[in-house]
Formats: structure tokens, sequence, C-alpha cells
């Protein structure tokens, strides 16, 4: 639907959920895409032989994997990037009553502080690409739940960052964007900290509160991505697209 032929991309996460739908999705547009994340098994899953896409394994909250994407970029990717996909993140759930500083540290060094150093390291490639880069907030962000303090905190972060970066890399020709899910099916509402049954109610509880009455998919995000790394959204920048049935309405 959009051509990518050639461009080069980065997705951080892309071992499962959405990063893999992302990361699928632009190379079957004809790009090249590099994914990161910590297990090279769940990379190499989603790349399933496709020739368009390679993986590096690695955790991001580590600046030596940082500087190893960025030294990537600069050898395979002849110095330019085109889309840098910031996607990688984690959400624990606790009330304040029951939060660690070491939650606080877990979800800002992945959320906010990887996503920063990652952006700063390719930024030069990006630039000469006249590349976009692609942050991964969350309805959240503007529309606050109980239990989820440390993950709004951090996205909020994201969705700010999105707008500043925005407004000072217009002149450098680069466009940056961020898309704000809702409720999407993957692995992150297995690994918080609640029993089965608890997050099964807290599931459908959630999707009670969406108008369309139900999670999105991977590929709801994965098809927004598409369509801000494509030149049909040259004119956007500063954005913060929100896929989310109805959610963010309220
Ligand atoms: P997911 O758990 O399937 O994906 C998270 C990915 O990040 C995984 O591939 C994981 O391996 C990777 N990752 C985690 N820690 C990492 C690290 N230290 N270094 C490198 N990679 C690491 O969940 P998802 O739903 O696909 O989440 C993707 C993004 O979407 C996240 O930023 C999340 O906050 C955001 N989001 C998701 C939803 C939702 O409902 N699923 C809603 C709003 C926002």
């Amino acid at each position: 639907m959009y051509d990518m032929t050639n461009k080069t991309t980065i997705v951080t996460g892309g071992g499962s959920g959405i990063g893999r739908a992302i990361a699928r999705r632009y190379a079957s547009e004809g790009a090249r895409v590099l994914i990161v994340a910590r297990h090279e098994s769940s990379l190499k899953e989603t790349a399933d032989g496709n020739p368009n896409i390679t993986w590096l394994a690695g955790d991001i909250t580590d600046d030596a994997v940082v500087e190893e994407i960025g030294r990537y970029v600069e050898k395979e990717f002849g110095g330019k990037l085109d889309v840098l996909v910031n996607n990688a993140g984690w959400c624990p759930v606790q009330q304040i009553t029951e939060i660690t500083v070491q939650d606080y540290d877990k979800a800002f060094s992945l959320d906010v502080r990887a996503l920063v150093a990652l952006t700063v390291r390719t930024l030069p490639c990006i630039i000469a690409a006249k590349g976009m880069i692609l942050n991964m907030s969350s309805v959240g962000a503007d529309h606050p739940a109980a239990g989820l303090s440390m993950y709004i905190g951090a996205k909020s972060a994201v969705s700010q960052f999105t707008r500043v970066w925005a407004i000072e890399l217009a002149s450098k020709g680069v466009r940056v964007n961020a898309i704000a899910p809702g409720a999407i099916e993957t692995n992150i509402w297995n690994v918080t900290n609640m029993d089965k049954e608890a997050e099964r109610r807290h599931k459908e509880n959630i999707a009670r509160s969406i108008p369309m009455g139900r999670f999105g998919s991977a590929d709801d995000i994965a098809s927004m991505a598409a369509f801000l790394a494509s030149d049909q959204a040259s004119y956007i920048t500063g954005a913060i697209m929100p896929v989310d049935g109805g959610q963010g309405a309220f």
C-alpha cells in the first residue's frame, strides 16, 4: 500500500506484539528493517526468513547496545536512517502504595532513557536521510488511570519529547510523531504482576470502557506506522496519533 522500497528502518521491541507487526509491515512494503530486542529466538521468529529483516539481540537500556545499533546504521545502512521506531516498552501495574523505586527505574530506563539514548545516537543518520522518528506513546498519556502512574508518567514524557523534537527538527527536514495506542492485544498484558484471574477481570473492565467494545490488534498500529512513514504523511509532524477504538475520546 505504501512503497518503502530501500528505506532503512529500525524497530525496537521487534520481537513481539506491536514491534513485530510494524517490522513485518515495513518489510512487506520493501523497507530494510533492523529489529532489536533482548531475545534472539523471538527476533528470528519475527524475521521468519524474510531477507528484508535483520536483527540485533540486546538490551537497549545498555548504552553499549545503543552504540552497537548506531554503528550498524553507519556501516550497513550507509549512515542514513529513514525511520526510527522507538517501540520497546514495559508497563508496571501498581498503585503508589505498592510501587518501589526499582519499578520506577525499570519503567523509565526503558520507556524514556533508552528512547532518548537511541534517538540521540542515531540522529545524525536520521537528519542525513531527512527521516522520521516514530515514538510509541499510549492513550494513557492523556487519560490517566489508577495503577499506571509509572507507565503514564513515562509515556507523558514520550509524548512531550515528540512535540518538542518535532519543533526543533522540522527545519532539518526530520518529522517526529508518536502513536498513542489504546488497549492492544499483545504480551504486554501478560507480564503484569497480577494473577491470571485478576488479569482477566482487568482486561474485561478495560474492554467495557472502549467505545468499540474490544481490544485492537498489533496490525492496527502497524497500519498507522506505515502511513506515518509514507510520503502521504509528509506534512504530519509533532502529532500524537490515537489508535484506540475511541478510548481516548472521553
Ligand atoms: P510487548 O511486550 O509484546 O512488546 C515489548 C517489546 O519490547 C518486546 O519485544 C520486548 O522484548 C521489548 N523489550 C522489553 N524490554 C526491552 C529492553 N530492555 N531492550 C530491548 N527490548 C526490550 O508489548 P507491546 O504491546 O507490543 O508494546 C509495544 C509498545 O506499545 C510499548 O512501548 C508499549 O508501552 C506500547 N503500548 C502498548 C499498548 C497495548 O495495549 N499493548 C498500549 C499502549 C502502548
